[in-house]
């Protein structure tokens, strides 16, 4: 076996789609710009997880991808390592409205993902701001208009400031949907549906699972434009 393919086995990496760029099974394979490494090292994280090695590359081609991987496998930063490379080739003033856009199930997982964006985006000085329901819109709305490059949502409360027109998605490169079978769960597929409409099509759409049921499939087919597939762990 080449020693990507053993990478592959031994981490139990499945890749569908065509000429898949080989893992960045470290750190400084991964060409990320030195503070960035840094920052990561600092953390005491001693190499990419098998998630993280698989999909940057491929995130780095602006390929669409839907990964398929289990809790605690370091989704969040798998795709905000990809996000703040395209801000720091990108800088649109976010004051016209976020490059970044990420969908999240619950408010808990939404702070949890901005709180891992400042931490580790303070180096590609990124703004970050979260909307979730259950709190008032006021100062959310207020946070938004100063402007935030990326913006980590939950559907429900996403979809309310859409329809107040209080955001605009014109300048939306990267969506991101993170646990996506809890959010169709939760039944936010029509809001989720009503978002993504919104965004221009010449998107970049990444997509997350832990599981791979026919509706999730679905709305992957619906979102994603050729994606490759990534599995971490068994198939099921
Ligand atoms: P998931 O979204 O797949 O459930 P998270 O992104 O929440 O996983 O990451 C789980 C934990 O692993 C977090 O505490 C995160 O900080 C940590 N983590 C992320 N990347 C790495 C890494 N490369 N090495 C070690 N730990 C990591
Ligand atoms: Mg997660």
């Amino acid at each position: 076996l080449s020693p990507v393919d053993s990478y592959r086995k031994q981490h139990e990496i499945t890749v569908t789609g065509e000429n898949i760029p080989a893992p960045f099974i470290t750190f400084e394979s991964s060409g990320l710009p030195p503070e960035l490494l840094r920052e990561l090292l600092s953390a005491g994280f001693p190499s990419p997880t098998p998630i993280q090695a698989q999909t940057w590359p491929i995130a780095l081609q602006n390929r669409d991808i839907v990964a398929i991987a289990k809790t605690g496998s370091g989704k969040t930063l798998g795709y905000l390592i990809p996000a703040f490379t395209l801000l720091r080739h990108c800088r649109n003033d976010p004051r016209n409205g976020p490059t970044v856009l990420i969908l999240a199930p619950t408010r808990e997982l939404a702070t949890q993902i901005q709180n891992e964006a400042l931490r580790f985006g303070r180096s590609s000085r990124i703004s970050c701001t979260c909307l979730y329901g259950g709190a008032p819109k006021g100062p959310q709305l207020q946070e938004l208009e100063r402007g935030a490059d990326i913006v980590v949502a939950t559907p429900g409360r996403l979809n309310d400031i859409l329809e107040m027109r209080k955001i605009d998605f014109q300048q939306v490169s990267l969506l991101v949907l993170d646990e996506a079978d809890r959010m169709l769960d939760m039944g936010f597929e029509p809001q989720i549906r009503k978002i993504v409409n919104e965004i221009p099509p010449r998107r970049q759409t990444l997509m997350y699972t832990a599981t791979w049921p026919n509706e999730v499939r679905k709305i992957a087919n619906d979102l994603l434009v050729n994606p490759v597939q990534v599995n971490i762990g068994s198939v099921d």
